[in-house]
This record gives structure tokens, sequence and C-alpha cells, in this order.
């Protein structure tokens, strides 16, 4: 038999801390469909389509494969609606990558407390 180890990915969780901070309704959709780039050798990872309620985030199936890329690419676009671009592809300046950065980090904290939540819980 051949076993193989899914990468365990908290959805729900990382739904939860996106509504917390975009303050909207938020959906993960993973996708196959190939996004636009810039650039022509750039891939892109994600996008997001939003407004004032709600927001979608799309994650490219084909490039994101670890929890590491699925909460960059998260914080990525909530920066882009934190700072309230309209226009796609938004403005990747200096502001907008420490505002991804940040976004980042508490993504990354909250998840990390939600998993040990649940560790203690279980014990
Ligand atoms: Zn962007």
């Amino acid at each position: 038999m051949i076993e193989q180890t899914p990468i365990k990915i908290k959805w729900r969780r990382l739904q939860i801390i996106l509504e917390r901070l975009c303050k909207r309704k938020v959906d993960i959709t993973l996708t196959t469909h190939s996004f636009t780039s810039t650039s022509p050798d750039e891939v892109s990872m994600s996008a997001c389509v939003y407004n004032k309620r709600s927001a979608n985030f799309l994650l490219n199936a084909y490039e994101i494969k670890s929890l590491f890329m699925v909460q960059n690419a998260l914080a990525h676009e909530t920066a882009h609606i934190l700072l309230k671009h309209k226009v796609y592809p938004g403005k990747h300046d200096e502001d907008f990558n420490k505002k991804w950065k940040e976004v980042l980090a508490i993504i990354k904290k909250e998840y990390k407390q939600y998993q040990q939540k649940q560790i203690k819980e279980a014990v």
C-alpha cells in the first residue's frame, strides 16, 4: 500500500483569520485557472476578487504546494485589500511589501496558535 502524507491545511481557520483581517465574508478557491500575470515569465500564484462585503481568494493549484505558500499568497492578496487597491494587478511598491510582511506574520501567528490550542485539547 502506498501511503502519502497529505499537506494538512486548516482551510476553515485560514478563512476565519482572513474574515477578521478583511472585515468581510471570505471564500478561498483553489483553481487550475491560469491567471494573467504582469510579465510573461512570471507565474501568478494568486488573485483576489473583492468588494466591500466579500472577498474571494483564488489560489493557483498548479503552483501552490505548501502551507507556507498558501499563507504567503493569502497575505499578498489581503495586503491589496487592506491598501484598497482597485486596479489589477495592484501596486507592488515598498508600502505594499511592508503590509504583505505584516499580514503574513499575523496569519502565521494566528494559525500556529490555533494548532497549539488543538494539540492541548487533544491531550
Ligand atoms: Zn499583487
